[in-house]
């Protein structure tokens, strides 16, 4: 069967990377594999079935042990497909795991109610609690960090520092319009200078392809163009249309109708 997603895979010595990114359909949500001689760390577990699907064949075919699957986040497109790893250790900060808790079965609904079979029914609650600091997991150092009031309410960071990669998911997005249903703009951007600060050169991002450092002013370069549209736009259909005036190349604006649905919550 042919491939939905993309993945790209980096050499980085200690550590092989192996980015799932998944169509546009999928919104090109990724999921990062990260590989050592011991075995696999996996980061976020894709939106709809057939690409959560291809990312477990995927990690088969790896033919060495999940020791963990981390979810970045409680934002449905990270999570939703854990129930083809859930047969693994999944780890969250404490804060996502509460919000897939409370929120889960209602995101579930939701997203059912539009896309049907595409998407999970079952809800799985990370068993495991993320703690900030450093840890050494399958023979590499991880650093982890939790961020605040960025694209999320709360996600975390990751910091691979004997491989000089960043781990960033919905902080970072690449070629893709960004979800800014949020709205807190000022602390995102805050958000990005804290990553820039630590001048790694690969930098794996939640939606689209790894990137280089290019890719912080091209998000804060956004984040302010949404900001300041935001703030001058009548309504959601003025706000994604000047969005796909100044972004035109790039992809999948549903994401802008789905920010709509917060930032504009009477509309629609
Ligand atoms: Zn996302």
């Amino acid at each position: 069967m042919e491939r939905k997603g993309t993945i790209t895979v980096i050499e980085k010595g200690k550590a092989t990377i192996h980015s799932y990114t998944a169509s546009e359909e999928g919104g090109l949500v990724t999921t990062q594999i990260i590989e050592t001689e011991k075995g696999l760390v996996v980061i976020d577990a894709q939106f709809l079935r057939p690409h959560a699907r291809e990312v477990r064949d995927y990690i088969l075919r790896l033919g060495k042990p999940v020791e963990r699957v981390i979810v970045s986040h409680s934002h449905p497109d990270h999570w939703f497909g854990l129930e083809y790893l859930s047969d693994h250790p999944v780890y969250a900060l404490a804060e996502t795991g509460q919000e897939i808790m409370d929120l889960g079965e209602a995101m579930i609904r939701d997203k059912r109610a539009l896309l049907g079979e595409l998407v999970t029914d079952s809800r799985i609650i990370p068993d495991h609690t993320i703690e900030e600091g450093q840890e050494v997991i399958c023979g590499l150092r991880y650093d982890f960090k939790r961020i605040r009031e960025a694209e999320a309410g709360v996600q975390l960071l990751i910091h691979l520092p004997e491989v000089d990669t960043l781990i960033a998911q919905d902080l970072l997005y690449n070629g893709v319009h960004l979800f800014i249903g949020h709205g807190a703009f000022e602390g995102w951007i805050e958000a990005v200078k804290g990553l820039e600060e630590r001048g790694c050169g690969t930098i794996l991002v939640g939606h689209g392809r790894p990137a280089g450092p290019a890719i912080y002013k091209e998000v804060t370069g956004y984040i302010e163009e949404a900001g300041r549209c935001y703030r001058s736009s009548r309504n959601g259909e003025e706000l994604k249309e000047r969005l796909m005036e100044r972004y035109p190349d790039h992809l999948a604006p549903f994401l802008l109708d789905i920010s709509n649905g917060f930032l504009y919550p009477g509309e629609g």
